[in-house]
């Protein structure tokens, strides 16, 4: 391990698995539109929903850009096998604690901001917040399954400079990911947000998020 790195990829990996997971409803609610007056989908929803998503993940890696600054380090950009990657310019054999700390701030800015969407009080349920809510919801999640034992990922930086395993890591950020999710899905003002019945007719259900407005 000579210089610790923090791949942009698997972000992008979090936005596809989301986008396939808002793809979904979208067709639901034009169906719904057709028979229902009260469900309707401003003209804006998806983009501020797209924006909201990606706000969360530029918090994430403004969160270890920033974190790197405070300890003294100089981050740097470059490619990691051809991945665009934020270097943290700390060593994290001898600073493993500034490692973990440069690691573990993208998910806990993004906890952190999901935490102020769902405490402080304001008029909830915007698209926007429920793209800042899925974005942290989706990251945590891709980190502590898929991308949890990729080589440079945030979740393995942390387990290696740290006494935590991987799977303690995985533990903490995937619970409090599930809480934020049971917090949302009882809330009645972000009703559909990732799971709906499908329409009559249709069998299972549907994910993602669905607008009533
Ligand atoms: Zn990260």
């Amino acid at each position: 391990m000579t210089m610790p790195s923090i791949p942009v990829i698997p972000h992008m990996i979090v936005a596809m698995l989301a986008g396939s997971l808002l793809v979904a409803p979208a067709a639901h609610t034009q169906q719904a539109s057709q028979t229902d007056s009260v469900s309707v989908r401003p003209s804006h929803y998806w983009r501020d929903v797209a924006a909201g998503f990606a706000s969360s993940l530029l918090a994430h890696e403004v969160a270890h850009v920033a974190t790197a600054l405070a300890l003294g380090a100089h981050p740097t950009f470059g490619f990691d096998k051809g991945r665009p990657t934020v270097y943290s310019g700390i060593d994290a054999q001898r600073d493993p604690h500034k490692q973990f700390l440069f690691s573990s701030m993208g998910l806990n800015v993004q906890a952190a901001l999901d935490e102020g969407v769902l405490d402080v009080p304001h008029e909830r349920g915007s698209p926007f917040e429920r793209g800042v809510l899925v974005s942290g919801i989706a990251t945590a999640l891709f980190y502590v399954t898929i991308g949890r034992s990729a080589s440079v990922s945030d979740v393995d930086f942390m387990a290696r400079t740290s006494s935590l395993s991987r799977t303690d890591i995985g533990l903490i950020y995937g619970g409090v990911a599930l809480l934020h999710t049971v917090r949302v899905s009882h809330d009645s003002r972000y009703a559909d947000f990732f799971v709906h019945p499908a329409p009559a007719g249709e069998r299972g259900l549907r994910l993602g998020l669905h607008l009533d407005r």
